[in-house]
C-alpha cells in the first residue's frame, strides 16, 4: 500500500512526486515511456516562461527537473503498462498482472476520450 501513486512522469508528475516526497509520503510514479520527461523530449524551442529558469530546449529543462531524482525517496517505474484504474477502490492493475493499492491516485497526463483514465474519471463522476 502506497500513500500516493502518480501516473505520468512529465513535468507535472515529477513536480508532484517531489512535493509528496517533501511531505514524507510513500510515493510511486508510474511512467509508460522508457524515459521521464513527457513532452519535453519534443521541445526544441527555448523555454523562457518558467519562473526563474530559462532553458535552451526541453532537454535542458528536463536536466534541471531531474537532477535530484536519484536522491529523492519516491519510487519511479518506467515502461509500465497500466491495464485499469479503479478510482473508487484506489487500485491500479498493471498488464503484468500486478495490482497496486494506494490512498491517493494522481493522474497527470492529458488524455484523449478513449483512454482508460478518462473512462475511470467519467464513471467516478457519474456515481457522485
Ligand atoms: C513543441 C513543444 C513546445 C513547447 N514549448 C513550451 C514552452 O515554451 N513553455 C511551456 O511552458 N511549455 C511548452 N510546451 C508544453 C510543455 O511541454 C507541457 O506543458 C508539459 O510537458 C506538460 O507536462 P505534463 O507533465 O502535464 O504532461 P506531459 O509532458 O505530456 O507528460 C505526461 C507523461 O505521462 C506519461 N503517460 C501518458 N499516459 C500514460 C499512461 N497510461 N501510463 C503511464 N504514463 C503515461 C507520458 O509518457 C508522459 O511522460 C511545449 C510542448 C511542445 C510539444
Amino acid at each position: 500500500m502506497h500513500d500516493v501513486i502518480i501516473i505520468g512522469a512529465g513535468p507535472a508528475g515529477l513536480s508532484t512526486a517531489f512535493w509528496c516526497d517533501d511531505l514524507r509520503l510513500d510515493t510511486l510514479v508510474l511512467e509508460h515511456a522508457e524515459q521521464v520527461g513527457g513532452q519535453l523530449h519534443r521541445v526544441y524551442n527555448p523555454i523562457e516562461n518558467y519562473l526563474g529558469l530559462k532553458a535552451r530546449n526541453g532537454q535542458e529543462l528536463l536536466e534541471h527537473f531531474t537532477k535530484d531524482v536519484d536522491s529523492a525517496d519516491f519510487d519511479l517505474w518506467t515502461q509500465v503498462d497500466i491495464e485499469s484504474v479503479d478510482l473508487r477502490a484506489r487500485r491500479i492493475s498493471l498488464r503484468s498482472g500486478e495490482d497496486l493499492q494506494s490512498i491517493a491516485i494522481v493522474i497527470e497526463p492529458e488524455l484523449d476520450q478513449e483512454n482508460w483514465e478518462c473512462r475511470a474519471r467519467k464513471s467516478l463522476s457519474a456515481r457522485e
